[in-house]
């Protein structure tokens, strides 16, 4: 039915969507993504034409735009599908602006969960899941980096970040410096595809790795909470047992 359908679509590996999602990218009147050609070749990986169905540009540089003529299509009483590049769209990636404007049009928004490189991260990274804090892609200047992460410091939970290869090992040295060099961090790289990689130490040990192998293609940093450790909670108080049974002895 009418509204806007917003569906994840994968972070590397192309059979990583939703069979709800492959519905909907079957049946919308309209489609709508950041990049056309790469729904197009997802749409090919499995079997689904566009057909004379519009396929529609929409991203950072054109949504202005492109945002009336969606619009139009739902008050027509059509059904239109958005897809990002890459897994979720808004986490990172256009979206927000067109479903704020869906909604306050009286229309419905419909989502189509799947993958996003933030739950992946913390599903393969070995830091703590039970809270984190989604600060997506650090300001690329160093002076703004560095605010940027003293925003962050004190932050009692998991971080994660979206970073480019070119500048992780910059990234990774800030955050030695100013979030402190043993805190722990996982960098997450090139998930669900072929070279997918983790790399797992003290901040400054990451840091290290990176001046030692740059790594190449996509990647999530996760950093752990201010003075927390690789140790589970269950183990430190294990530990602490140990220590305290000693003590008596
Ligand atoms: N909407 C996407 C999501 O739900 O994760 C994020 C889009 S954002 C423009 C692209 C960034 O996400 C990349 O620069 C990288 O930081 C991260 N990313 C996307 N796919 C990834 C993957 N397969 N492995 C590691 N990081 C990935």
């Amino acid at each position: 039915s009418a509204g806007l359908y917003l569906v994840a679509v994968p972070i590397g590996t192309a059979r990583d969507i939703t069979l709800r999602a492959l519905d909907i990218l079957a049946s919308a009147d309209v489609l709508a993504a950041e990049d056309t050609r790469s729904l197009r070749r997802l749409m090919d990986i499995h079997g689904i034409a566009v057909g004379d169905r519009p396929l529609l540009a929409y991203h950072d540089h054109n949504g202005g735009r492109m945002r009336p003529r969606l619009m139009q299509d739902i008050a027509d009483g059509k059904s239109v599908a958005y897809a990002s590049e890459a897994g979720t769209p808004l986490i990172a990636d256009p979206g927000y602006d067109l479903a704020l404007d869906v909604r306050n049009a009286g229309h419905g928004v419909v989502a189509a969960p799947g993958p996003s490189a933030v739950i992946t991260a913390l599903t393969l990274g070995g830091l703590p899941t039970d809270r984190f804090h989604f600060a997506g892609f650090l300001p690329n200047t160093a002076g703004a980096r560095k605010s940027f992460l003293l925003e962050l410091k004190d932050i009692q939970a998991t971080l994660v970040l979206y970073e480019s290869p070119n500048r992780v090992a910059a990234a990774l040295d800030a955050a030695a410096e100013i979030l402190g060099p043993d805190r722990p961090a996982a960098l997450c790289r090139e998930l669900t595809k072929k070279f997918e990689e983790i790399r797992r130490g003290t901040l400054s040990e990451v840091a290290q790795s990176c001046c030692d192998t740059p790594p190449r293609g996509e990647i999530v940093l996760l950093i752990g909470r201010p003075n927390s450790s690789n140790v589970s909670d269950q183990d430190l108080e294990s530990q602490l047992k140990a220590a305290l049974g000693r003590a008596t002895v």
